[in-house]
Order: structure tokens, then C-alpha cells, then sequence
């Protein structure tokens, strides 16, 4: 499905970000792992292949220097940039009473700032290519607010419009760009969940289970490669029914 492509995945280091770079490689294509964690983004990327097929960076999406360094990485590396996968992503949960400021404003920069730069950067190498697709990591946080997640419900809801805005600026230059809205999804981010609160969530969903990051790298799959070309500024939620 991605033959040959080039690809970079933010927060590639382990979680959902990980998974999707797996099903990439095993697609045929070459990554670029950019994550905060240089060590450990250098340690997947090694689990992946390692030189030639997968490159850990050291990329903190909030830093604008950094993400054009992760582009150059997958240009100079790789020579090109086919795919960028915007997913980098936090959380500071509380309730308004106890956020504070920073807590915001952390959110929402890890979040839109994060995913503004890695877009426009993308969009940058793909419209002098004529071809790019740019998939963004929302939440279904962003989609129906979540109690204790102003932050996060704000920042996730924020890539959507990003998404749709970005998308009718290069749609006519062959870039698409795209969205999906996780759920409930097994990775380090949940299992800082409390109990209590796993098991409320669990019982809202349909399908009556928490989803694996595979089952999410399988749609940013489709959204990535040309099974969805005529599709863009689209959002395809990976919930097991949950909030439909
Ligand atoms: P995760 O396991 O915590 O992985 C996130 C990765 O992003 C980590 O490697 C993290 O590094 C890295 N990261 C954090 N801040 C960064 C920054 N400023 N620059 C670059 N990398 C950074 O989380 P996940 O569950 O896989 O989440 C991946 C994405 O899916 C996020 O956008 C998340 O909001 C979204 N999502 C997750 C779920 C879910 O249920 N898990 C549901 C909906 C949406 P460190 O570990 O060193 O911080």
C-alpha cells in the first residue's frame, strides 16, 4: 500500500504513533520516527528495521526549528516526503477548578501548535511534489467534550477545524489531508486512567471493549495511501460505536 513512501510519524517512539509506522513499514514504506524521546524514538525505529527503512529523530512538535529538522531528516534521508502523521499528543486532566493555566496552554500547544507545524511543513514538500497525505490524530475527546479535558476536548476539536481549513488550501496542489477520532484506545496515555473511570468509559462503548493502536494504524493505513484518494478534510472515527 505504501511502497517505496516516505513517511513521518510525530510521537513515533511507542503507542498508536508506533503502530502506524509498523503497519507502514510493513507496507513497503520508509519512516521517520520524530519524538520527544530521542533515545527511545532511535530505539523503535532500530525495532523496525533500522537504517534505510526507519530513522529515530529527536523532535519536540511544539518547536517549529525542530519539525522543519524532522522534514529535512525524510527528505535528505529518504528523499521525499509522501505521508505525514501528525500525532504527537499529551494530557493534563482536571476539572476547571483545578487546571491551571499551564495545563491549557500545554495541551493546546502539543496539540494545534504541534499539528499547525507539521502540516504546514508537510504541505510545504508535498505541493512542490503534487502529491502528499497529511493525516491528523484528533480524539472523539474533540467531538463530544469530555469531562475534565477542556483542554484536551479544545485542542482535539482544534485539529478537526485544521484539518478542513488545510485541507481546501492544497487540495488543488494533489495534498490531502485528513482526521481521525480515537476512543478509547490500550496505550501508556489510558493506563494512567483510574479504574473506576477505564470501566465507565468501557461501558459507553458498543462494541464493548478498549481498541488496540493497531486497529487505529490500520485506518491512518487507509487515509495514508491511495485506497482514500478522493477523499480529504474528511474524519473518520475508531470508537467501536462510542459517541456515534
Ligand atoms: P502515548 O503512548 O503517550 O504516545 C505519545 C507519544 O508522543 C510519546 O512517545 C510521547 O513522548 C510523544 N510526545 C509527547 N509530547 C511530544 C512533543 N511535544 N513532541 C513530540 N513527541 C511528543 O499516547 P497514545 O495513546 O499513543 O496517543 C497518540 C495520539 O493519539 C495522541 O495525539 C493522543 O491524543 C491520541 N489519542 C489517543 C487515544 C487513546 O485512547 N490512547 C484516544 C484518542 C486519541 P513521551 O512519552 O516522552 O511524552
Amino acid at each position: 500500500m505504501l511502497q517505496d513512501k516516505v513517511a513521518i510519524i510525530t510521537g513515533g517512539a511507542k503507542g498508536i504513533g508506533f503502530a502506524i509506522a509498523e503497519n507502514f513499514v510493513a507496507h513497503g514504506a520508509k519512516v521517520v520516527l520524530a519524538d520527544i524521546d530521542a533515545e527511545h524514538a532511535r530505539e523503535s525505529a532500530a525495532k523496525l528495521g533500522g537504517e534505510g527503512i526507519a530513522l529515530g529523530v529527536a523532535c519536540d512538535v511544539t518547536d517549529a526549528d525542530a519539525v522543519q529538522a524532522a522534514v529535512r531528516t525524510a527528505t535528505d534521508e529518504f528523499g521525499a516526503l509522501d505521508v505525514m502523521v501528525n500525532n504527537a499528543g499529551i494530557t493534563r486532566d482536571a476539572t476547571m477548578r483545578k487546571m491551571t493555566l499551564a495545563d491549557f496552554e500545554a495541551v493546546l500547544d502539543v496539540h494545534v501548535k504541534g499539528a499547525w507545524l507539521g502540516t504546514q511543513a508537510a504541505a510545504a514538500v508535498m505541493r512542490e511534489q503534487g502529491s502528499g497525505s497529511i493525516v491528523n490524530i484528533s480524539s472523539i475527546s474533540g467531538k463530544v467534550g469530555m469531562i475534565g479535558q477542556t483542554n484536551y476536548s479544545a485542542a482535539k476539536a482544534g485539529i478537526i477545524g485544521l484539518t478542513k481549513a488545510a485541507a481546501k488550501e492544497v487540495a488543488h496542489q494533489g495534498v490531502r489531508v485528513n482526521a481521525v477520532q480515537p476512543g478509547l484506545i490500550r496505550t501508556d496515555m489510558t493506563a494512567a486512567l483510574r479504574e473506576d473511570v477505564w470501566q465507565a468509559k468501557l461501558a459507553e462503548i458498543p462494541m464493548q471493549r478498549a481498541g488496540e493502536p493497531e486497529e487505529v494504524a490500520k485506518v491512518v493505513l487507509f487515509l495514508a495511501c491511495d485506497l482514500s484518494s478522493y477523499m480529504t478534510g474528511c474524519v473518520l472515527e475508531i470508537t467501536g460505536g462510542r459517541h456515534i
